[in-house]
């Protein structure tokens, strides 16, 4: 076989992962529908979530299970084994792009810092990336709120279904109130962006944090002796390009990576669950759906040269796995690579823009706490005047910034918003415990839109500069 039908035959990376991707919700719905209790009980466990949490530590099989028989103990078993190789695939692979984020952010930062060498450059990247992060999180907001005035999916809510599910996620709702209670004042945030040891910033991946201290390394590169800096530019330039390799090396377990993240959350979610918050659901995932397909690619058919083919095709593997790690920040390391490599910016404009944007514009998580705020408003009856809707906007904006890069951080900020709005504890309470039963599934929806936002922006910023190669990077 020749190269070149060699090359042929080998399926695109997005296209891997989009197969595992929908191979692990074919197996999660299969084990949701079909792993019931009755299945369970014949296997001889009693308790399955324990049961399930005990397979990820390392003890003696027949210490769990209390099975009649040897065939129902080989079931067992064999259940505890797909269940561990799915965690440890999974966990493998989150562990391999979090190993990444720390050193990308921090060395491709003070590479794009160094390179903006002229303060007006810096002055007018830095200006425009900010304002564009802070319109488009605020167009986010209010696509958001309107629909979810318009399609109102808390009204009419059947009391038995808000108990039901306030009762599933009473523990859950209570231990993310207390975290968002535990959280420092805005003035105490904006403090804490300024690092009081670098080092520790770093090892403690406090994300913020570092990306100040690269842009504060960065620009003072450009203010000393240009033979020492070009020495600490050179070591940083060539450490990204390690990390990058070590990306593609991390990619190569996407798709059976994706697979097994999968199939855990679908297979833990109920589809009862789902069902009784559908409404709810697809506001939240419409308003996602226009803020992707129809407000960044109208920005780019005006800002950009980029056609919307040539950028999603580019994005898809970052989206995809910001789909399913439901981490922005994890994720990051790839998305630098499908905007560098695949679609073509360069990397001054990519290293500077998406760090940030992973870390301070989240679209999806912005539009998801207007519509969250409306619905539990609706859930309980509070109305919400114009001025409440305003408050939204800007409060969601800036619990959007202050939101981590990592799963489920969304709803604590939620719960600020919230907190903010005079919501009674009860609302607040009872509101959180009724949406965590579908929080990861729209966690993961509004991760992609977050990762898909700052791409954007990246576009944009970079068309402006004129960085952007004119038939795209590589596309593999
Ligand atoms: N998981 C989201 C992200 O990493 C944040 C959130 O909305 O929870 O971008």
């Amino acid at each position: 076989m020749n190269a070149a039908s060699t090359k042929r035959k080998r399926l695109a990376l997005h296209w891997k992962i989009l197969l595992g991707l929908l191979l692990g919700v074919a197996v999660g719905v299969m084990i949701n529908l079909f792993w019931t209790a009755d299945t369970w009980a014949g296997l001889g466990v009693h308790d399955p979530a324990s049961f399930l949490a005990d397979s990820l530590a390392v003890r003696e099989a027949s210490t769990a299970v209390g099975g009649p028989n040897e065939h129902a103990d080989t079931g067992a078993h064999a259940a505890r084994f797909i269940r561990f190789a799915t965690a440890f695939t999974g966990d493998l692979f989150m562990r391999g792009l979090r190993f990444i984020a720390v050193p990308i952010v921090l060395f491709s930062l003070i590479v794009g810092a160094s390179s903006l060498n002229d303060a007006s450059k810096l002055g007018r990247i830095g200006g425009k990336t900010i304002v564009l992060y802070l319109c488009t999180t605020a167009v986010a907001i209010s696509v958001g709120l309107v629909l979810a005035n318009v399609i109102a999916p808390g009204e009419g809510f059947g009391e038995e279904a808000r108990q039901m599910l306030m009762a599933g996620s009473r523990s859950g709702a209570e231990a993310k109130i207390a975290s968002a209670e535990t959280r420092p004042d805005t003035w105490q945030t904006l403090l804490d962006i300024v690092p009081k040891n670098p080092f520790a910033a770093l090892a403690q991946t406090k994300m913020l944090q570092v990306v100040f201290a690269s842009l504060l390394i960065g620009i003072a590169l450009t203010r000393i002796d240009r033979d020492k800096a070009r020495a600490v530019i050179g070591f940083c330039d060539a450490m990204t390009d390690v990390i990058i390799q070590i990306v593609h090396w991390v990619l190569m377990l996407a798709p059976v990576a994706v697979f097994a993240l999968i199939v855990e959350v679908v297979a833990d979610v109920g589809i009862d669950v789902l069902g009784s918050l559908i409404k709810y659901s697809l506001t939240v995932v419409a308003g996602l759906a226009i803020m992707i397909f129809i407000v960044y690619p109208t920005a780019l058919k005006i800002f950009t040269p980029v056609g919307y083919g040539r950028f999603f095709r580019a994005i898809s593997p970052a989206q995809l796995l910001a789909f399913s790690s439901a981490s922005s920040g994890a994720t990051l390391p790839v998305t630098m690579d499908c905007c560098e490599q695949r679609l073509g910016l360069s990397e001054e404009v990519t290293s500077f823009v998406i760090p940030l944007g992973a870390t301070v514009n989240m679209d999806g998580t912005a539009l998801y706490q207007g519509v969250a705020a409306v619905f539990i408003a609706q859930l309980f009856g509070i109305d919400l005047s114009l001025m409440d809707q305003l408050t939204i906007i800007l409060t969601a904006t800036m619990a959007s910034i202050g939101t981590a890069a990592v799963p489920g951080a969304g709803i604590i900020m939620l719960i600020i918003v919230l907190q903010t709005l005079d919501f009674p504890d009860y609302a607040v309470a009872g509101g959180i415990a009724v949406i965590l039963a579908v929080d990861r599934i729209l966690d993961m929806c509004r991760t992609a839109c977050n990762v898909t936002g700052d791409c954007m922006v990246a576009t944009v910023v970079a068309a402006g500069e004129g960085a952007i190669e004119p038939g795209g990077g590589r596309t593999v």
